[in-house]
């Protein structure tokens, strides 16, 4: 999809939906409503300002047909003065009009991005699994600041030319009918070759913007931290550059391209911009020499007749920037209809939680509707316990602990907690709740201390301390030369992936839930760092309820229940005893996963001492 960062945008395929309706247009509108007001003054000055600029022309015809004949030196300093006042008030007027344009399309894009951004914080994490990140951040950046130049060139650009136009042509029309149709007959001579170089330009401009896109894209891919990690370790410097070179050069080709168009544009409007007056000069000659017209009208007249040609040009154009208006707006409204999927019922209460007792009740669930994934799932996780979730690779363990916080609806079946429908509930009050230490926890490029603040951000350096201590990071952390002040860097790259998920431990120590969905990690770590993730277990499954996706002996051994899950169902639960002697999938699963795992693991006070 191309899109370009920069300011303005083209339309692509789809954007071709979005086609001028009323429906459309409508919508639109309602962005500008509340601006009705500084609207209507900005129309206000632009009316009041066209017709001001029609003075010094025609004060130009009284000087050289009443002033310099007469010899009236008062009448000329009159009419010079009042010319010049004219000038002034206009560039003054002009001033306040581009204050008050921007002024309003500042407002319209603030409303839009913030009502934008809001949207998207809401969006469900299957929209998130698919939509392109370029995509999101094109949208919510360059296209809703393209609304910004769309109001100046559309709105503010066809009101201007449109009143220049009408104004002019009724002056000139009242001067002399004959000279002023001769000047309107000399405007399709301006349109034609506008609209035809328009229309090469812009394509052009869109294959540039294509050629932007992919100059970002190359950027964004190899320069991001993984790409350059890739890049590196399979020396791929060499031809990224050559890449990354050929499609600049791409660029500048068209970018030639497009101005060179421009120049031959410029020159046909300059030829006729010279015929024109010459025209004028011709007919105007002949109707002065036949005593219908004065030397000053002459004048007045090629004067005049720029105010003619100019917005001429403009609206020419003008429904390529009303197309390309209709296709940003139409692209941002598709992201503000797009459905959110899950938020809170209309009858949504807090949720009270008193031992956290969670309940599936044969839950179905699918991520694409023709693919079940869980098929009829029920099981209680019971308070002050740690339940832990055993099975294959992808029988749907990790779908299972993202049912409960609701990062994904469910299809049927009921899920409660301390018996509230967690669908009954607001989505906020939910997610206080509950604390998920991720597999890859995710850290902001920020120092330890503002991380951890992003569990609780009034935290006290004391609470703060006392978490990392009992994830065993506080010992860590000060023996950096910048504690708690060091920077993590991109996604926490500067520390070691034992020490991320300590972090993480500590986060979720500091935010306190009393359901805890630990997602274990399947890299092996050294025997040290596991045995510090096994202990700052303690403090972290303590008391609450615990659901944990366990990979590792220690954890299923230190596990109050096993639920044994394959293919999306529940095929086995109890201890770890229990099922052994089943001799199921578990004891599958134990022989050979599990078992071959270092018997350091169970037992961490070997390692620490
Ligand atoms: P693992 O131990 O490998 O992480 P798992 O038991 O946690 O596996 P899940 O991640 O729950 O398995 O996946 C269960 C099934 O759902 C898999 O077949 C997987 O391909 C599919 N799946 C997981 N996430 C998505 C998603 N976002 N969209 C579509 N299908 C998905």
């Amino acid at each position: 999809m191309p899109y370009g960062l920069g300011r303005v945008r083209f339309m692509d395929d789809d954007e071709q939906a979005s086609k001028p309706s009323w429906s459309l247009f409508s919508r639109i509108l309602a962005y500008f409503k509340p601006y009705r007001w500084p609207l209507a003054l900005a129309v206000f000055i632009i009316l009041f300002q066209t017709s001001l600029s029609l003075v010094p022309p025609l004060v130009l015809r009284s000087i050289i047909d009443e002033a310099l004949p007469t010899k009236d030196l008062g009448l000329l300093g009159l009419l010079v003065g009042g010319s010049i006042l004219a000038t002034v008030g206009i560039n003054l007027l002009q001033v306040g009009q581009s204050y008050l344009n921007q002024w309003i399309a500042k407002h319209i894009v603030f409303n839009l991005k913030n009502t934008l951004y809001h949207h998207l914080q809401g969006m469900s994490m299957r929209y998130f699994t698919t939509a392109k990140p370029g995509d999101i951040l094109t949208r919510l950046s360059s296209d809703v600041d393209g609304i910004q130049d769309i109001f100046n060139s559309t709105v503010v650009n066809a009101l201007n030319s449109g009143f220049t136009l009408f104004t002019t042509a009724i002056v000139l029309m009242l001067m002399n009918w004959k000279l002023g149709l001769l000047s309107l007959a000399v405007l399709p001579l301006f349109i034609l070759p506008t609209r035809k170089v328009g229309k090469a330009r812009w394509k052009i401009a869109q294959k540039s913007q294509e050629k932007v896109s992919e100059l970002h894209q190359i950027i964004s891919e190899t320069l991001g931290i993984s790409g350059v990690l890739l890049m590196k370790i399979f020396t791929k410097e060499a031809d990224h550059r050559r890449e990354f070179e050929t499609t600049h050069q791409e660029l500048i080709k068209l970018q030639l391209k497009e101005t060179l168009v421009g120049r031959w544009f410029m020159m046909t409007i300059q030829i006729f911009m010279t015929i024109g007056p010459m025209l004028v000069y011709l007919y105007g000659g002949y109707l002065m020499i036949q005593g219908e017209l004065t030397v000053g009208a002459i004048v007045a007249f090629v004067a005049l007749l720029n105010r003619l040609y100019g917005p001429v040009t403009q609206l020419s154009n003008i429904h390529i920037e009303v197309t390309r208006s209709f296709a940003l707006f139409g692209r941002i409204f598709d992201l503000l209809d797009a459905d959110q999927e899950i938020t809170d019922a209309p009858q949504a209460h807090e949720l009270r939680v008193n031992d956290g007792r969670i309940v599936f009740e044969n839950v179905h669930f699918a991520y694409q509707l023709e693919t079940e994934i869980l098929h009829g799932i029920s099981l209680t996780c019971e308070p002050n316990t740690v339940t832990a979730l055993v099975g294959p690779s992808g029988a749907g363990k990790s779908t299972i602990t993202n049912l409960i916080p609701r990062l994904y609806e469910i299809q049927s079946g009921t899920l409660t907690i301390d018996g509230q429908n967690i669908q009954a509930v607001t989505l906020n009050s939910l997610r206080r709740n509950i604390g998920i230490v991720p597999q890859e926890p995710y850290l902001f490029n920020a120092t330890i201390a503002e991380n951890l603040r992003y569990a609780k951000s009034d935290a006290s350096d004391a609470e703060m301390i006392a978490a990392c201590t009992a994830a065993y990071i506080h010992d860590f952390i000060i023996s950096l030369p910048e504690g708690y002040n060091t920077l993590v860097g991109n996604r926490g790259i500067k520390l070691s992936g034992g020490e991320k998920q300590r972090l993480s431990i500590a986060r979720v120590i500091l935010k306190n839930p009393k359901i805890i969905i630990f997602d274990e990690a399947t890299s092996s770590l050294d025997s040290l760092s596991e045995a510090y993730i096994q202990k700052a277990m303690g403090p972290l499954l303590e008391g609450r309820t615990a659901l944990i996706i366990a990979h590792r002996l220690s954890t299923v051994l230190r596990a109050d229940r096993l639920i044994v899950l394959d293919k999306g169902d529940l095929v086995e639960s109890g201890t770890h005893n229990d099922l052994l002697n089943h001799k199921g999938l578990y004891a599958q699963l134990y022989a050979t996963q599990f078992l071959t795992q270092e018997e350091t693991q169970s037992n961490p006070d070997t390692v620490i001492k």
